[in-house]
This record gives C-alpha cells, sequence and structure tokens, in this order.
C-alpha cells in the first residue's frame, strides 16, 4: 500500500508510532556525531560536572610550585633549577612517596646549577622526570645527566579540547618513533603505589588491584575527575620560596606524590570543567590526573546500545502518548519524556557514567514535537471528514425522504380517495388498490435497501452461502436496468460472459451489479451504449466489466468514488440524483466475497468498472 493510502486511514496516527522512533534515533546519531553536536555534550558534561560532585577526599598529592615570587627570588627563569634543587632538598627529609619533575631538563644549564640539581635528584626517592613529543617524532628529554636518578621518564603532552580549550581528558599513553610513554601523573601514581602495568587492553589497563577504565585504544585517553576540592579552592599547595622562608612547611609533602612546576600564571595555563574560563597551571592539571588515578574516580562513558535504546524509548513514548492520549494528560506525559531526558544523564553522572546529553533531548524534543504537530494535524483532518460526512449524510437523508415521498403521496392520495367516495367504479377502485400495493412495496424494497445498506457498513449483515450462475445474475440486472435506460435511449449491450458459477450472497451480488449498471446509465448521455463483458481470468477468477461512454472521471476522483457519500462534481452538476453511497456497498460486498474491483475513467469519454471475483469451487 501506498504511504499516502495508509496516511489517509484512519489509523494513520500508527504510521508515527512506526515510523517516529528509528528517524528519531538516525538523526539523534548524526547530530552527535557532529563537532556542533558533540560540543553541546561538552558543555553539559561541564555543567554536570559542576553539579554532581562526589564526596570530597583528601588529597595524596601536592604541588611544589615555582611561582612568582620564587622566580622573583631566583633570579627569573635561569634560575629555575637552582630554586628546584633548594626545594627538592628541602622536602627529601620528610620522604615524599614520589616526586614529578615538570620542568623539562633537556639542556645542559649553568656548571653549578646543573650539579646543584643532580645533588638534589640524588637525595629524591622515586623521582620522576618529564618529556614531550617534539614534531619531528622524537622526544623532547632530560639529559642523561639527571635521567639516571629518575625511575620513571614520563610524557606531559597537554591535550585540551580543540573548540573550547577546556581539559577534559588526557592520553595515558603517547606513542612516537618507537617509544611508548606513560603519562607523568600515571607513572607518579605507579611509583607511588609501588605497581606495574600487568595487564592492558584497548579498554582498560590493570594495575595491580587497580583496573583504569580507558578510551580511545593505545593511547589510553582517561577522564580527569578534578578534585570536589578544586571546585572551592585551589590545588593544595607550598611555593618554593614559601618553603625558603618557612622550612617547616617541608612536613606537608611527608607520604605524598609531589608536582613539581611552573604555577606562573599565563603560562602552561589551561582551563578546566571548573575553571569557568580562568586558567589552571598545567601542573594542577597533572596533579588532577594523579588524584583521579589515586582516588580510584574514573569517569566512564555510556554503553552506545544504551543511549540508542533510550533514543528509541523516549521517542517512542512520546509518539505512544499522542497517538492513544489526548488533551492536556498527553502534553504533561510528553513534559514528563522530556523532563526523562534531562535527568537520565544527571542520574548517570552521579554514579560515575557520562550520558551524552543530546542524543536523548533531541529524540525527547524532536518526537514530542513532530508526535504532537501529527496529532494536531489528523485530529484537524478527521474533524474536517466527520463534517463532510455529516454534511453528506444530511444531503443522504434528504434525498431518502424526498424519493420516499412520491409513493407515500401516491398511496396517501389513493387511500383517502377511496374511502371519500364509496360510490367509485369497480374498475377505478381496483386500479386505486393496485397502485397502492405497488408503491408500499416500492417503499418496502426502499427501506429493504437503505437498511440492508447500513447493516452491511456497520458490518451487522450475515452474508448468505448460496450458488449462483453469473451469466443469470448479469442478465437479471439488466433486465431490471433496462426501463430505465430505455428512456435515455441507452443501449445495454450484454457481449460475452462467462459460464461460471460463482458463491455467496446472489442478493447482495446482484445489489452491486445493478449498481454498476444503473450508474453506466446514469452518468452517461443519452443514445450512448453500456457494454457489458466478461471473461474467465486465469485460475479461480472471472472477471466482469461494466463499460459506458459517460462523463467519466479523473485520477483523483476515481481514487475517491469508494468514500461513503462522495459524489464527484461532474455527477452533482449532470442534475443526476444520487446519495454517493452506492459504490461504497459495492466495494464492501466484492471484497467480502473475497474479490476485488478496479476502475478506469477518462474525463468525458467514459468509465470502465471490473469485477475481479472468485469462481465457485
Ligand atoms: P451515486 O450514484 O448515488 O451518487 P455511487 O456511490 O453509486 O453514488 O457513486 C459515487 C460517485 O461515483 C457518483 O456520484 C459519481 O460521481 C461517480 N460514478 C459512479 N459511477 C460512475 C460512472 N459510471 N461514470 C461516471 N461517474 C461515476
Amino acid at each position: 500500500m501506498k504511504l499516502s493510502a495508509l496516511w489517509r486511514r484512519e489509523n494513520s496516527r500508527y504510521l508515527v508510532v512506526a515510523v517516529l522512533p528509528f528517524v528519531a534515533v538516525v538523526l539523534a546519531v548524526v547530530l552527535d556525531d557532529v563537532s556542533f553536536g558533540q560540543q553541546f555534550d561538552k558543555y553539559a558534561y561541564d555543567f554536570l560536572f559542576r553539579l554532581e560532585q562526589p564526596d570530597t577526599w583528601q588529597p595524596s598529592s601536592i604541588i611544589l610550585a615555582i611561582d612568582d615570587r620564587t622566580l622573583l627570588d631566583y633570579g627569573g627563569q635561569t634560575g629555575i633549577r637552582d630554586a628546584l634543587a633548594d626545594g627538592l632538598e628541602r622536602i627529601a627529609p620528610v620522604k615524599p612517596a614520589a616526586v614529578a619533575v615538570d620542568v623539562i631538563l633537556a639542556d645542559p644549564g649553568s656548571p653549578q646549577s646543573d650539579s646543584n640539581l643532580e645533588r638534589a635528584f640524588s637525595q629524591t626517592h622515586n623521582l620522576i622526570l618529564a618529556s614531550y613529543v617534539l614534531r619531528n617524532d622524537k622526544w623532547n628529554e632530560p639529559i642523561a645527566r639527571f635521567r639516571k636518578y629518575a625511575v620513571y621518564v614520563g610524557q606531559v603532552h597537554a591535550e585540551f579540547d580543540r573548540y573550547d580549550a577546556v581539559s577534559r581528558d588526557l592520553p595515558l599513553a603517547k606513542v612516537a618513533g618507537i617509544d611508548r610513554r606513560w603519562a607523568l601523573a600515571f607513572d607518579t601514581f605507579l611509583a607511588a603505589k609501588g605497581l606495574h602495568v600487568d595487564e592492558e587492553s584497548p579498554e582498560d589497563i590493570v594495575a595491580g588491584p587497580v583496573r583504569i577504565p580507558t578510551m580511545d585504544g593505545e593511547e589510553h585517553t582517561i577522564r580527569i575527575r578534578y578534585p570536589p576540592f578544586l571546585k572551592t579552592g585551589s590545588f593544595p599547595q607550598v611555593s618554593i620560596a614559601e618553603l625558603d622562608r618557612e622550612p617547616g612547611l617541608a612536613k606537608r609533602f611527608a607520604g605524598k606524590a609531589v608536582f613539581v612546576g611552573e604555577t606562573v600564571q599565563a603560562r602552561d595555563s589551561w582551563t578546566t570543567p571548573y575553571s569557568n574560563g580562568n586558567s589552571t597551571p598545567g601542573i594542577e592539571i597533572n596533579a588532577s590526573l594523579y588524584e583521579t588515578l589515586a582516588h580510584q574516580s574514573f569517569l566512564v562513558d555510556a554503553p552506545v546500545l544504551g543511549v540508542l535504546a533510550l533514543c528509541f524509548a523516549l521517542s517512542l513514548g512520546a509518539s505512544l502518548i499522542y497517538a492513544l492520549g489526548s488533551g492536556w494528560i498527553c502534553n504533561g506525559l510528553a513534559a514528563g519524556v522530556v523532563g526523562t531526558s534531562q535527568a537520565i544523564p544527571v542520574v548517570a553522572f552521579a554514579h560515575s557514567v557520562v550520558w551524552p546529553w543530546l542524543p536523548g533531548t533531541f529524540a525527547a524534543v524532536f518526537s514530542v514535537a513532530i508526535a504532537s504537530t501529527a496529532r494536531h494535524l489528523i485530529v484537524r483532518r478527521d474533524l474536517a471528514k466527520a463534517e463532510l460526512q455529516r454534511t453528506r449524510y444530511q444531503q443522504a437523508m434528504q434525498f431518502v425522504t424526498h424519493e420516499m415521498r412520491t409513493p407515500l403521496t401516491a398511496i396517501q392520495g389513493s387511500s383517502e380517495l377511496i374511502g371519500r367516495y364509496s360510490s367509485m367504479p369497480e374498475a377505478k377502485r381496483k386500479q386505486m388498490a393496485d397502485l397502492i400495493n405497488s408503491e408500499s412495496k416500492r417503499l418496502a424494497r426502499m427501506i429493504e435497501t437503505f437498511l440492508s445498506v447500513e447493516r452491511l457498513s456497520a458490518g451487522q449483515m450475515e452474508m448468505k452461502q448460496e450458488r449462483f450462475g453469473l451469466a443469470e445474475l448479469v442478465e437479471r440486472c439488466s433486465e431490471r436496468a433496462r426501463p430505465y435506460a430505455d428512456r435515455k435511449e441507452i443501449e445495454i449491450d450484454i457481449v460475452k460472459l462467462p459460464a461460471d458459477d460463482l458463491s455467496g450472497d446472489r442478493e447482495l451480488m446482484e445489489y452491486a451489479v445493478y449498481n454498476l449498471l444503473t450508474n453506466a446509465v446514469k452518468y452517461s448521455p443519452p443514445r450512448t451504449r453500456v457494454k457489458v463483458f466478461g471473461e474467465d481470468n486465469k485460475g479461480d477468477c472471472v472477471r466482469l466489466c461494466v463499460e459506458d461512454q459517460g462523463i467519466g472521471m479523473d485520477k483523483k476522483e476515481v481514487s475517491r468514488i469508494f468514500e461513503k457519500f462522495y459524489r464527484t462534481k461532474r455527477a452533482e452538476q449532470s442534475g443526476e440524483a444520487g446519495t454517493g453511497i452506492g459504490l461504497s456497498i459495492v466495494e464492501q460486498i466484492v471484497t467480502q466475497h473475497g474479490g476485488s474491483i478496479h476502475v478506469e475513467s477518462e474525463p468525458g469519454k467514459g468509465s470502465r468498472f471490473t469485477l475481479i471475483l472468485k469462481r465457485a469451487s
């Protein structure tokens, strides 16, 4: 069946239910795949990050900061190695768990500073040094003189979002040349906890008792769970300058993972979901990654199938609500669907699952919009249809009452005359009695037809099952129609009829064929020809055609003539009376007999109605 035809049917609303969820899911997937859509998901992620906080925890790391004051004290950038040496020497006695130095030491400095630094490194337990990938795919790494003191050399690859420069995740591994290195914070974590990477797969890394869920396969990207204490304050830190002034502060480093690096504003600065546009030093990002690992506060992606299933369910919900319900309850429930699409990412985030915001929101809003619009249009269309049917029904009733009035007037008049004139001649009296009799029979037939028609369309009429000859039935119908045809000098020409028997309700089938014949006569100009012919179809079917040279119909009209009470403009203008229900009954009779009806027609040229009927077995 064509879509348009399905749409026209009563239950077109179910088309929305069947199609909309699939369309919504496909559009949601496409939208979520383009960077525009992804950006919305990221904003929602940042928002949820600020909204949904885990319970705060005691930091297990601390920053040894090279801040403005330190640089000032040590004579600027050239004094960094001296500052570093002093800082490390001051905290070494309290035994930090590990010390990560986020300063690239790729070139020799002044001999004095380098030997100071070397001395400090030699006293540092679990020292991790930093490297990064250069443009030529080589590592920029610490010179051998320092390197030999490091348990690991980690990488400090900077990764922030291409579009909004927010740092949300970091790759734990980076490859350059043949060398793959772990992130500085991950190496620090391994060193501080005395762990090693035991297993790794594209979805995770296992180090001792810790399983770290990761993304992007080889790169093992993980989301940084910026610690909740960052929302209100900054990361715990002591600057080297402060330590110089107050050496007692060193005890804050005892047992902690120490991240040493610059905190100078506008250098190596990033933004985070918490920082709200303000910059955060890179060393804080590294320390946050460490906290994520140490506290095992991992944020994992929602399963793709789950997200798709939710989109489908939300859209199906919205479509069903508008297909089955009505009024404000519908709108209330639809608001519930949209609300659910908003609640799920929040609830999921509270359980450390990142549920993308856009697909569900889009599926819900889009489906509610489309389903409610479709519902509105369907209601309007049904209303217009009902209105039209009512008008036509009224017209039909007017016609019926008008038709009934003629025999009734004859009966009334005749009976009055008989009653009034007792001395009426016998012949006249008999003529009137005959008239009363024939007119009342006609009236009874009319009532019977209309009742049958009504019952049949209400599906209440029982069909008889009998066997009858098609040729004989057609002959009978044409005999009945002939007086009518004669009045217009129309010839009913029965060309050839199959000798088959049909089975079913003979009376109803006669009604159908008679209707086609009288229509052919009715909608043809005088002195034309109505041709009736049939043939055996292959298989178990018989074909019967009624062809006229009448007013005809265009395609659009043909598609509607089986609707109850529908009449074409041309038929109305022809001056022929009609109700527009005959053909709808014909179609029902034919289909209930397991057959079908087809129409070919051309305006001004004529029409051919073809019945394909089942032969009696
Ligand atoms: P009625 O003839 O009482 O109007 P029907 O249901 O029998 O109702 O027919 C519906 C409409 O189909 C008619 O009003 C007419 O417009 C069109 N129609 C039916 N038969 C023909 C025909 N043979 N030629 C042209 N139009 C026809």
